[in-house]
Formats: structure tokens, sequence, C-alpha cells
């Protein structure tokens, strides 16, 4: 089944133009959401009217397990709409809120959400703002975070929101995000995290296992390691950040942390290239 799955994966990716997906995608969704349209949930990235959200996420037996914050399954999870999850909206809120705050910043976006081609209003129309990803079809540019060709100090924000978990030489990359980023640049960086670890779970060549056993270890097919807490934040300062953190609850009301069905538990990372 996870053969099927993954040769299906691949056949869509390498055969079905990206425009003809997104299509069909956005024909999907638009059918689905006509059933769940009500009042009870809002999602702040499309503006969809919801009665519910739909169930949903990894449910794998170590996510389970280690409880892991930002990935596995989440009542009211996925927006029937653009099919974010909670993790996607509390990122979006406050990315939304910094951008909306400033203008003409030069933005560096790196694996872009799917849920973003369906935002209601342009959060990036004043700025100056590019895509890329290391193999995104529909990205303005393909890189690896590891060797990103841009000179120092080129952006005011960069945006990788789940992705250090999917590379090996995390740290590296960090350290290169920092160096295009300039004096007091932001970086968006949610990654998933076990509140019930000290230290990071992982092994030393996670590209030596098969997609089976990556998932058994660390919860998903593709991630390569289970952040804890302590280990992210001395990650992100051992590249030179400075790091703050916040709970839901520390930067929006209750009405809208249930609006917007967002997990109580989730923290955001707010990172910044202090000069
Ligand atoms: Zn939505």
């Amino acid at each position: 089944m996870f053969l099927l799955k993954k040769f299906i994966r691949h056949f869509i990716k390498k055969f079905i133009p990206y425009k003809i997906i997104l299509l069909a995608r956005r024909f999907f969704y638009f059918i689905r959401s006509i059933f769940y349209k009500g009042s009870s949930f809002h999602c702040p990235i499309c503006s969809f009217d919801a009665s519910n959200f739909i169930d949903g996420g990894e449910d794998t037996k170590v996510n389970r397990e280690k409880n892991i914050v930002g990935a596995g399954h989440f009542l009211n999870n996925f927006c029937p709409n653009c099919n974010s999850g909670y993790k996607e909206r509390f990122f979006f809120l406050n990315l939304s809120n910094f951008l909306n705050q400033n203008s003409n910043l030069s933005i560096l976006h790196i694996a872009p959400e799917n849920s973003f081609s369906f935002l209601s209003s342009n959060i990036f129309l004043s700025h100056k703002y590019i895509t890329a990803d290391l193999s995104m079809r529909h990205v303005d540019l393909n890189l690896n975070l590891n060797h990103i060709p841009f000179d120092d100090n080129s952006f005011d924000v960069v945006i990788a929101n789940h992705v250090f978990e999917h590379i090996d030489t995390d740290v590296n990359a960090m350290c290169e995000v920092f160096r295009v980023l300039k004096p007091n640049g932001k970086l968006f960086a949610q990654v998933p995290f076990s509140p019930l670890l000290d230290i990071c779970f992982e092994g030393s060549d996670p590209y030596k296992l098969s997609n089976i056993q990556r998932e058994a270890l660390y919860g998903q097919y593709d991630h390569v390691r289970i952040y804890s807490l302590p280990c992210y934040l001395d990650r992100l300062i051992s590249a030179g950040f400075t790091v703050s953190t916040y709970l839901p609850c520390d930067l929006y009301n209750l009405d809208i942390i249930h609006k917007y069905c967002l997990n109580d538990n989730e923290i955001f990372f707010d990172i910044s290239k202090s000069s």
C-alpha cells in the first residue's frame, strides 16, 4: 500500500502538469467545502466559514507515543476549502501580522504551502517575494538550503516552515539562512517537536533508511529526526539567531484559538538575526 501510494504520487508529480494538479485540487476542495459550510469555524488563510474542519493528520505510532506537536492526527485539523492544517493557520496568522505591519520587504519563501494558493488576500503584495524549493516545480527557483545562491544580507524575511525536520544537515541550513538574512531579519520556521524529549531523536545517516523505517522512527517517511524543544532552540542559537517562544494563548484570545482551530500546545518561534 505504501509503495503504491509512493508510485502514484511520483507518477502524478512527474507526468501531470502542475496547473492541472492545481485545478483538480481546487475542484475537489470546492466540492468538498459545500458539505462543510457553516459558521462555527473560520479559516484565516482562505476566509472559509465552516460548520467543522476535517479530522486528520499522520496517525503514526511514534507521533502518538511521542505526543508530537506540529504533526500527527488532530481533531478539526484541515480546512475543507484550502486544506490548511492547524500548523499552517497558526503560522499564517503570525506571518501575516508581521507582514501587514511592514512594507517593501524582501522575502524568500522556501517550500511554499499549497494552502497559500487559496489566500483570500495577498499578504505578499507590497513586498518583493521569491519562492524556492529543492524540487517543487511551481516555485521561482530550485535551490539547496545548504548552499543558498544569494549574497550575504539579501533578505528581510526567510520563510522555511516545517522544513528543517527534512534536512539531515539542519544546522548548516540554519547558518545559510542566517547568512542571507539582513541584520534584524526574521526567520519564520516552525518545526514539529516532542514535548516528551529532552534531546533530538535522530540517527547518523537517515537517508540510508527506507521510507518505511523513517516513518517508524520519526513519524513521517520524509522526516529525518524528531526535535525536542531545547534541541531546536539550541540549534537556532548556535547558528546565530535570537529566539523567543509563544503559545497561541500568549498571542490570541480564546475565541480566535477556537474559531481558527489552533493547537493550544503549538509554539511560535519568533526568530531574529539580531544586529
Ligand atoms: Zn482555508
